[in-house]
């Protein structure tokens, strides 16, 4: 197996606040990993860790073979190749739908505009959006929105897709939508590193979960051995809660 990216021993302090600690771990190509876990647990810094949002207080993030903390890497290639969708979209509000899936690409990929409008309605479909490039975000509803900006982190071509609590932010009726588009992309090998809350989701569609409690990796496994299973007293206390 290939790992896309590797985290050794990783740890992030706020002040005298430690957040994670030692935290080990790694997303293989075409995996998808679902992380749950308590609020507070650390699930966002991980991510924001990871795509470098944060900067980490000890460990490495390896990335085809080189850590990525090292002071003479280029981040900036490094984090082309994340897409990452958040719980509150961040959509650009004065642009249109295609053009937020554009811009990216001519700005940062330096792709040419037509080549940029083609990547981007490619997307646009698969979401199932494409129906919609000229309309604003504000004409959008939640599950819409989310939609896009799915279609936006893609149309970047990224080696791994994060998604930071993508559905917690939406009315229940849109929540169905959303996670209809991230199983069909977890279907086409994509790697995807998904923090969610939705547990049937990430049972039926993770290879591998990963459970945080506190700030650390408390517990990792296949799908049916976290829900059906779980070997720790923590991670049974967390399922007997939520589910
Ligand atoms: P989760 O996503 O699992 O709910 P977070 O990663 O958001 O957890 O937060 C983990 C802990 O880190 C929490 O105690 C939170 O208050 C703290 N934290 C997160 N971001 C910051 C920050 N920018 N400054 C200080 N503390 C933070
Ligand atoms: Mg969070």
């Amino acid at each position: 197996m290939e790992s896309v990216i590797e985290i050794q021993h990783l740890s992030k302090s706020f002040g005298n606040h430690e957040v994670l600690t030692d935290i080990d771990f790694s997303v293989q190509k075409g995996e998808v990993v679902c992380v749950i876990g308590s609020s507070g647990s650390g699930k966002s810094t991980l991510l924001r860790c990871i795509n470098l949002l944060e900067k980490p207080s000890g460990g490495k993030i390896i990335y085809r073979g080189e850590n990525i903390l090292d002071d003479r890497h280029d981040i900036h290639s490094y984090r082309k190749k994340l897409g990452m969708v958040f719980q509150q979209f961040n959509l650009f509000n004065n642009h249109n739908v295609l053009n937020n899936c554009v811009v990216g690409q001519v700005k940062v990929l330096k792709r040419s505009k037509e080549e940029a409008e083609k990547t981007a309605l490619k997307y646009l479909k698969v979401v199932g959006m494409d129906q919609y490039v000229n309309a604003k975000p504000k004409q959008l509803s939640g599950g819409q929105k989310q939609r896009v900006a799915i279609a936006r982190a893609l149309s970047m071509e990224p080696d791994v897709m994060l998604f930071d609590e993508p559905t917690s932010a939406l009315d229940p009726e849109m929540v169905g939508e959303v996670l209809k588009v991230m199983k069909e992309l977890a279907g086409t090998g994509l790697t995807m590193l998904i923090v969610t809350h939705e547990m049937e989701f990430a049972k039926e569609v993770s290879d591998r979960v990963v459970f945080m409690d506190k700030g650390v990796i408390a517990e990792e496994g296949a799908p049916e051995q976290i829900f059906n299973n779980p070997k720790e007293e923590r991670t049974k206390e967390f399922l007997k809660r939520t589910l």
